[in-house]
Protein backbone atom coordinates (compact mmCIF):
# COMPACT_ATOMS: atom_id res chain seq x y z
CA UNK A 1 0.00 0.00 0.00
CA UNK A 2 1.34 3.23 -0.86
CA UNK A 3 0.69 5.81 1.36
CA UNK A 4 1.43 9.97 0.77
CA UNK A 5 4.95 11.00 1.73
CA UNK A 6 3.00 13.24 4.02
CA UNK A 7 1.33 10.65 5.87
CA UNK A 8 4.44 8.41 5.87
CA UNK A 9 7.04 11.35 7.09
CA UNK A 10 4.69 13.36 9.87
CA UNK A 11 6.49 12.82 12.69
CA UNK A 12 9.88 13.74 11.17
CA UNK A 13 10.86 9.68 10.44
CA UNK A 14 12.21 9.83 14.39
CA UNK A 15 10.46 9.77 17.37
CA UNK A 16 7.57 11.94 18.21
CA UNK A 17 8.34 12.71 21.73
CA UNK A 18 6.10 10.49 23.25
CA UNK A 19 7.69 7.24 23.77
CA UNK A 20 7.92 7.80 27.99
CA UNK A 21 4.28 8.30 28.13
CA UNK A 22 3.82 5.28 26.21
CA UNK A 23 5.67 3.36 27.97
CA UNK A 24 4.35 4.73 31.28
CA UNK A 25 0.99 3.97 29.70
CA UNK A 26 1.47 0.24 28.85
CA UNK A 27 2.64 -0.18 32.47
CA UNK A 28 -0.67 1.13 34.10
CA UNK A 29 -2.48 -1.39 31.98
CA UNK A 30 -0.29 -4.09 32.61
CA UNK A 31 -1.42 -3.08 36.41
CA UNK A 32 1.76 -1.58 37.57
CA UNK A 33 0.51 1.85 39.72
CA UNK A 34 2.44 4.97 38.02
CA UNK A 35 2.59 8.60 39.09
CA UNK A 36 1.98 10.77 36.27
CA UNK A 37 3.24 13.67 35.47
CA UNK A 38 3.27 13.80 32.07
CA UNK A 39 0.30 15.07 29.27
CA UNK A 40 -0.98 18.84 29.91
CA UNK A 41 -4.66 16.98 31.42
CA UNK A 42 -6.14 18.61 34.61
CA UNK A 43 -6.81 16.30 37.67
CA UNK A 44 -10.33 17.68 37.94
CA UNK A 45 -12.83 16.13 35.62
CA UNK A 46 -15.20 18.79 33.56
CA UNK A 47 -17.41 20.44 35.89
CA UNK A 48 -20.93 19.13 36.62
CA UNK A 49 -23.03 22.29 35.80
CA UNK A 50 -21.04 22.76 32.27
CA UNK A 51 -22.12 18.84 31.44
CA UNK A 52 -25.75 19.28 32.58
CA UNK A 53 -25.68 22.62 30.17
CA UNK A 54 -24.69 20.04 27.71
CA UNK A 55 -26.97 17.29 28.55
CA UNK A 56 -29.72 20.09 28.27
CA UNK A 57 -28.82 20.89 25.24
CA UNK A 58 -28.45 17.59 23.23
CA UNK A 59 -31.75 16.41 24.98
CA UNK A 60 -32.82 20.04 23.68
CA UNK A 61 -32.22 18.76 20.16
CA UNK A 62 -28.72 20.11 19.33
CA UNK A 63 -27.30 17.02 17.99
CA UNK A 64 -27.79 17.73 14.12
CA UNK A 65 -25.10 19.33 12.40
CA UNK A 66 -24.46 22.87 13.79
CA UNK A 67 -23.28 25.64 11.62
CA UNK A 68 -19.92 25.06 10.29
CA UNK A 69 -18.25 28.39 11.23
CA UNK A 70 -19.76 27.80 15.10
CA UNK A 71 -22.58 29.23 16.66
CA UNK A 72 -23.58 32.79 16.37
CA UNK A 73 -23.81 32.58 20.39
CA UNK A 74 -20.10 31.08 20.82
CA UNK A 75 -18.65 33.19 18.21
CA UNK A 76 -20.60 36.08 19.78
CA UNK A 77 -19.37 35.51 22.86
CA UNK A 78 -15.54 34.25 22.34
CA UNK A 79 -15.19 37.51 20.33
CA UNK A 80 -16.29 39.63 23.24
CA UNK A 81 -14.12 37.75 25.49
CA UNK A 82 -11.24 38.29 23.07
CA UNK A 83 -12.54 41.67 22.84
CA UNK A 84 -12.31 42.19 26.57
CA UNK A 85 -9.08 41.17 27.10
CA UNK A 86 -7.00 41.97 24.50
CA UNK A 87 -8.87 45.67 23.80
CA UNK A 88 -8.74 44.81 19.77
CA UNK A 89 -12.18 45.35 18.35
CA UNK A 90 -12.77 41.84 17.63
CA UNK A 91 -16.81 40.26 15.57
CA UNK A 92 -18.11 36.75 15.23
CA UNK A 93 -16.78 37.14 11.63
CA UNK A 94 -13.05 37.14 13.26
CA UNK A 95 -13.80 33.77 14.68
CA UNK A 96 -14.01 29.99 13.45
CA UNK A 97 -14.88 27.73 16.17
CA UNK A 98 -12.78 24.29 15.44
CA UNK A 99 -12.62 21.04 17.37
CA UNK A 100 -9.98 22.16 19.38
CA UNK A 101 -6.84 24.02 19.78
CA UNK A 102 -5.18 21.08 17.72
CA UNK A 103 -7.22 21.92 14.74
CA UNK A 104 -6.94 25.33 14.86
CA UNK A 105 -3.15 24.99 14.69
CA UNK A 106 -3.65 22.88 11.59
CA UNK A 107 -6.26 25.35 10.18
CA UNK A 108 -4.03 28.35 10.58
CA UNK A 109 -0.87 26.96 9.07
CA UNK A 110 -2.98 25.77 6.05
CA UNK A 111 -4.32 28.93 5.52
CA UNK A 112 -0.88 30.73 4.89
CA UNK A 113 1.56 28.35 3.95
CA UNK A 114 1.83 26.63 0.28
CA UNK A 115 3.18 23.52 0.20
CA UNK A 116 7.19 23.63 0.25
CA UNK A 117 7.00 26.79 2.05
CA UNK A 118 9.05 27.64 5.59
CA UNK A 119 6.74 27.80 8.41
CA UNK A 120 8.90 29.00 11.88
CA UNK A 121 7.94 27.95 15.28
CA UNK A 122 9.65 28.22 18.29
CA UNK A 123 11.95 25.08 20.52
CA UNK A 124 11.30 24.08 22.68
CA UNK A 125 8.12 23.40 21.74
CA UNK A 126 4.48 21.75 22.18
CA UNK A 127 5.28 18.16 20.62
CA UNK A 128 2.35 18.20 17.93
CA UNK A 129 4.14 21.32 16.01
CA UNK A 130 6.67 20.17 13.65
CA UNK A 131 4.07 17.58 12.80
CA UNK A 132 1.28 19.96 12.24
CA UNK A 133 3.34 21.82 9.98
CA UNK A 134 3.97 18.87 7.84
CA UNK A 135 0.68 18.03 7.85
CA UNK A 136 0.07 20.82 5.30
CA UNK A 137 3.04 19.44 3.90
CA UNK A 138 5.24 23.09 4.81
CA UNK A 139 8.46 22.73 5.87
CA UNK A 140 8.83 23.25 9.77
CA UNK A 141 12.10 25.36 11.03
CA UNK A 142 13.22 25.34 14.88
CA UNK A 143 14.76 29.01 16.11
CA UNK A 144 15.99 28.08 19.48
CA UNK A 145 16.15 29.80 22.49
CA UNK A 146 18.22 29.31 25.40
CA UNK A 147 17.68 28.07 28.90
CA UNK A 148 19.85 31.67 29.89
CA UNK A 149 17.29 33.44 28.27
CA UNK A 150 14.71 31.46 30.79
CA UNK A 151 13.66 30.72 26.84
CA UNK A 152 12.33 34.28 25.49
CA UNK A 153 12.87 34.02 21.82
CA UNK A 154 15.57 36.36 20.30
CA UNK A 155 13.62 38.69 17.93
CA UNK A 156 17.76 38.36 16.00
CA UNK A 157 17.39 34.63 15.99
CA UNK A 158 13.91 34.66 14.13
CA UNK A 159 15.19 37.74 11.68
CA UNK A 160 18.06 35.67 10.51
CA UNK A 161 15.58 32.87 9.21
CA UNK A 162 12.62 34.81 8.13
CA UNK A 163 13.43 35.58 4.58
CA UNK A 164 12.36 32.31 3.13
CA UNK A 165 9.64 31.79 5.47
CA UNK A 166 5.69 32.67 5.46
CA UNK A 167 4.75 32.26 8.95
CA UNK A 168 6.25 31.64 12.98
CA UNK A 169 4.00 30.31 15.38
CA UNK A 170 4.80 30.80 18.68
CA UNK A 171 3.34 30.05 22.06
CA UNK A 172 2.68 32.24 25.35
CA UNK A 173 2.53 31.42 28.16
CA UNK A 174 4.74 28.39 26.66
CA UNK A 175 4.44 24.38 26.69
CA UNK A 176 6.69 23.37 28.04
CA UNK A 177 8.86 25.89 29.57
CA UNK A 178 6.22 27.91 31.20
CA UNK A 179 7.95 30.90 29.96
CA UNK A 180 5.14 34.35 29.31
CA UNK A 181 6.86 36.68 26.83
CA UNK A 182 7.64 39.74 27.87
CA UNK A 183 6.64 42.87 25.89
CA UNK A 184 10.09 43.28 24.82
CA UNK A 185 10.12 39.77 23.07
CA UNK A 186 6.77 39.91 21.68
CA UNK A 187 7.83 43.20 20.29
CA UNK A 188 10.58 42.55 18.66
CA UNK A 189 8.87 39.63 17.18
CA UNK A 190 6.10 41.79 15.67
CA UNK A 191 8.82 43.90 14.25
CA UNK A 192 10.41 40.52 12.37
CA UNK A 193 6.91 40.16 11.42
CA UNK A 194 5.90 43.38 9.83
CA UNK A 195 9.73 43.77 8.21
CA UNK A 196 9.64 40.18 6.49
CA UNK A 197 5.85 40.00 5.82
CA UNK A 198 5.63 36.92 8.16
CA UNK A 199 2.18 35.75 9.31
CA UNK A 200 2.29 35.52 13.52
CA UNK A 201 0.25 32.19 14.46
CA UNK A 202 -0.18 33.20 18.20
CA UNK A 203 -0.99 30.05 20.35
CA UNK A 204 -2.65 31.30 23.49
CA UNK A 205 -4.60 28.06 24.83
CA UNK A 206 -3.03 28.73 28.38
CA UNK A 207 -4.25 32.60 28.30
CA UNK A 208 -6.00 31.75 31.76
CA UNK A 209 -2.98 30.49 33.66
CA UNK A 210 -0.56 33.22 34.49
CA UNK A 211 1.88 33.09 37.48
CA UNK A 212 3.81 36.20 36.91
CA UNK A 213 3.62 39.06 34.70
CA UNK A 214 0.97 39.96 32.39
CA UNK A 215 -0.46 37.41 28.97
CA UNK A 216 -0.27 39.96 26.20
CA UNK A 217 -1.87 38.62 22.61
CA UNK A 218 0.66 39.75 20.09
CA UNK A 219 -2.11 40.95 18.21
CA UNK A 220 -2.87 43.87 20.48
CA UNK A 221 0.33 45.10 19.16
CA UNK A 222 0.44 47.96 16.63
CA UNK A 223 -0.15 46.50 12.93
CA UNK A 224 -0.18 43.12 14.20
CA UNK A 225 -4.44 42.39 14.06
CA UNK A 226 -3.80 42.09 10.37
CA UNK A 227 -0.86 39.74 10.13
CA UNK A 228 -2.17 37.54 13.53
CA UNK A 229 -3.97 34.24 13.90
CA UNK A 230 -4.70 33.83 17.43
CA UNK A 231 -5.45 29.67 18.51
CA UNK A 232 -7.49 29.58 21.46
CA UNK A 233 -9.01 26.66 23.39
CA UNK A 234 -11.57 25.51 25.90
CA UNK A 235 -9.12 22.43 27.16
CA UNK A 236 -6.88 23.65 29.62
CA UNK A 237 -8.88 27.14 30.46
CA UNK A 238 -12.42 25.56 30.89
CA UNK A 239 -11.14 21.78 31.58
CA UNK A 240 -12.64 21.02 28.59
CA UNK A 241 -10.03 18.84 27.10
CA UNK A 242 -12.42 16.25 25.89
CA UNK A 243 -14.63 18.28 24.29
CA UNK A 244 -13.05 19.22 21.60
CA UNK A 245 -13.70 23.02 21.00
CA UNK A 246 -11.26 25.41 20.35
CA UNK A 247 -11.08 28.54 17.91
CA UNK A 248 -9.41 30.76 15.30
CA UNK A 249 -9.04 34.28 15.46
CA UNK A 250 -7.97 36.26 12.34
CA UNK A 251 -8.88 39.19 9.59
CA UNK A 252 -12.44 38.24 8.31
CA UNK A 253 -11.31 37.50 5.26
CA UNK A 254 -8.64 34.98 6.52
CA UNK A 255 -11.49 33.82 8.57
CA UNK A 256 -13.87 33.50 5.55
CA UNK A 257 -11.64 31.26 3.68
CA UNK A 258 -11.05 28.88 6.73
CA UNK A 259 -15.23 28.40 7.15
CA UNK A 260 -14.73 26.90 3.56
CA UNK A 261 -11.66 24.98 4.65
CA UNK A 262 -13.76 23.86 7.96
CA UNK A 263 -16.70 22.67 5.66
CA UNK A 264 -14.86 20.70 3.79
CA UNK A 265 -12.44 19.30 6.69
CA UNK A 266 -13.95 18.98 10.11
CA UNK A 267 -17.60 20.35 9.00
CA UNK A 268 -17.45 22.16 12.70
CA UNK A 269 -18.27 21.10 16.40
CA UNK A 270 -21.26 19.32 18.00
CA UNK A 271 -23.95 22.06 18.91
CA UNK A 272 -24.13 20.54 22.38
CA UNK A 273 -20.05 21.43 23.08
CA UNK A 274 -20.41 24.56 21.66
CA UNK A 275 -23.64 25.34 23.88
CA UNK A 276 -22.00 23.74 26.87
CA UNK A 277 -18.97 26.33 25.85
CA UNK A 278 -20.57 29.51 25.88
CA UNK A 279 -22.14 28.38 29.40
CA UNK A 280 -18.67 28.24 30.77
CA UNK A 281 -17.37 31.46 29.26
CA UNK A 282 -20.55 32.84 30.66
CA UNK A 283 -19.60 31.88 34.14
CA UNK A 284 -16.62 34.21 33.84
CA UNK A 285 -13.06 35.40 35.56
CA UNK A 286 -13.79 33.46 38.55
CA UNK A 287 -14.79 30.21 37.35
CA UNK A 288 -11.39 30.44 35.09
CA UNK A 289 -9.09 30.90 37.97
CA UNK A 290 -10.67 28.29 39.99
CA UNK A 291 -9.58 26.39 37.18
CA UNK A 292 -6.07 27.54 36.97
CA UNK A 293 -5.63 27.50 40.89
CA UNK A 294 -4.13 24.03 41.84
CA UNK A 295 -1.56 24.88 39.56
CA UNK A 296 -0.34 27.94 40.95
CA UNK A 297 -0.17 26.18 44.21
CA UNK A 298 1.78 22.72 43.36
CA UNK A 299 4.09 25.82 40.79
CA UNK A 300 4.72 27.03 45.04
CA UNK A 301 5.43 23.35 46.18
CA UNK A 302 7.67 23.21 44.00
CA UNK A 303 9.46 26.10 44.84
CA UNK A 304 9.88 24.69 48.37
CA UNK A 305 10.93 21.42 47.39
CA UNK A 306 13.72 22.73 45.45
CA UNK A 307 14.46 25.45 47.62
CA UNK A 308 17.73 25.10 48.88
CA UNK A 309 19.93 22.90 46.15
CA UNK A 310 21.60 22.98 43.46
CA UNK A 311 21.12 19.42 41.78
CA UNK A 312 17.78 20.06 39.69
CA UNK A 313 17.10 23.98 38.20
CA UNK A 314 13.78 25.66 38.19
CA UNK A 315 13.14 27.17 34.58
CA UNK A 316 10.90 30.64 36.34
CA UNK A 317 7.73 29.06 35.55
CA UNK A 318 5.26 31.82 34.86
CA UNK A 319 2.84 29.98 33.84
CA UNK A 320 0.73 27.24 32.22
CA UNK A 321 0.79 23.75 34.02
CA UNK A 322 3.79 22.48 34.04
CA UNK A 323 7.27 23.11 35.38
CA UNK A 324 10.66 22.88 33.02
CA UNK A 325 13.61 21.33 35.61
CA UNK A 326 17.17 21.64 34.22
CA UNK A 327 18.69 18.67 35.38
CA UNK A 328 22.07 18.46 33.76
CA UNK A 329 23.66 18.42 36.68
CA UNK A 330 22.96 14.54 37.00
CA UNK A 331 24.74 14.17 33.90
CA UNK A 332 21.90 12.33 32.20
CA UNK A 333 20.11 13.67 29.58
CA UNK A 334 16.31 14.23 29.55
CA UNK A 335 15.64 11.03 27.83
CA UNK A 336 18.05 9.12 30.18
CA UNK A 337 17.00 10.62 33.51
CA UNK A 338 12.60 10.10 32.32
CA UNK A 339 13.47 6.46 31.44
CA UNK A 340 15.75 5.27 34.49
CA UNK A 341 12.76 7.91 36.92
CA UNK A 342 10.35 5.10 35.10
CA UNK A 343 11.84 1.93 35.63
CA UNK A 344 13.22 2.85 39.15
CA UNK A 345 10.56 4.80 40.67
CA UNK A 346 7.13 4.59 38.82
CA UNK A 347 7.04 8.61 38.17
CA UNK A 348 6.20 9.30 34.58
CA UNK A 349 7.54 13.04 33.13
CA UNK A 350 8.56 14.19 29.65
CA UNK A 351 12.23 14.29 28.64
CA UNK A 352 12.34 17.53 27.40
CA UNK A 353 14.28 16.28 24.29
CA UNK A 354 10.79 15.76 23.46
CA UNK A 355 10.19 19.32 23.15
CA UNK A 356 13.67 20.07 20.60
CA UNK A 357 16.65 20.46 20.99
CA UNK A 358 17.03 23.72 23.33
CA UNK A 359 15.47 21.52 26.14
CA UNK A 360 17.80 19.01 25.87
CA UNK A 361 19.16 18.02 29.13
CA UNK A 362 15.59 18.89 31.09
CA UNK A 363 12.29 17.79 31.60
CA UNK A 364 9.23 18.64 31.84
CA UNK A 365 6.59 17.79 34.71
CA UNK A 366 2.81 18.33 34.57
CA UNK A 367 1.57 20.03 37.93
CA UNK A 368 -1.57 17.56 37.16
CA UNK A 369 -1.51 15.26 40.40
CA UNK A 370 -3.40 16.29 43.90
CA UNK A 371 -1.08 18.58 46.18
CA UNK A 372 0.84 16.23 48.61
CA UNK A 373 1.43 13.29 46.01
CA UNK A 374 2.66 15.54 43.67
CA UNK A 375 4.79 16.87 46.26
CA UNK A 376 5.72 13.33 47.50
CA UNK A 377 6.75 12.81 43.77
CA UNK A 378 9.04 15.57 43.46
CA UNK A 379 10.78 14.49 46.67
CA UNK A 380 11.16 11.22 45.17
CA UNK A 381 12.65 13.03 41.70
CA UNK A 382 14.90 15.15 43.37
CA UNK A 383 16.38 12.25 45.66
CA UNK A 384 17.13 10.55 42.50
CA UNK A 385 18.55 13.47 40.66
CA UNK A 386 21.16 13.86 43.97
CA UNK A 387 22.28 10.35 43.74
CA UNK A 388 22.67 10.64 39.46
CA UNK A 389 24.46 13.55 40.42
CA UNK A 390 26.38 12.04 43.18
CA UNK A 391 27.09 8.97 41.11
CA UNK A 392 28.74 11.12 38.45
N1 LIG B 1 -1.31 24.24 22.03
C1 LIG B 1 -0.60 23.87 23.09
C2 LIG B 1 0.62 24.65 23.45
C3 LIG B 1 -0.97 22.76 23.85
O1 LIG B 1 -0.25 22.39 24.91
C4 LIG B 1 -2.12 22.02 23.45
C5 LIG B 1 -2.57 20.77 24.17
N2 LIG B 1 -1.72 20.18 25.02
C6 LIG B 1 -2.83 22.47 22.33
C7 LIG B 1 -2.40 23.59 21.64
C8 LIG B 1 -4.03 21.77 21.81
O2 LIG B 1 -5.03 21.69 22.75
P1 LIG B 1 -6.53 21.36 22.36
O3 LIG B 1 -6.54 20.76 21.00
O4 LIG B 1 -7.00 20.42 23.42
O5 LIG B 1 -7.24 22.66 22.39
Amino acid sequence: MNLSHRMKTLTGGGSDGWDVFIKARKMIASGTPVTELTIGEHDIRTAAPVLQDMHKSAMGGHTGYAMVPGTDRLRDTVAKRTTDRTGVPTTRDNVLITPGGQSALFAAHAAVCDPGDTALYIDPYYATYPGTIRGVSAIPKAIQTRAEDAFQPRATDIAAHAADAKSVLVNTPNNPTGTVYSEATLNGIAQVCQDHDLWLISDEVYDTQVWEGDHISPRSLPGMADRTLVIGSMSKSHAMTGSRCGWVIGPEAVIAHLITFATHTTYGVPGFIQDASVFALDQGPEFEADIAAPFQRRRAIAHRVLAGQNTVGLIPAQGAMYLMLDIRATGLSGDDFANALLDQHHIAVMPGESFGQAAAGHIRVAMTIEDSAFEQALRTLMAFAEACATAT
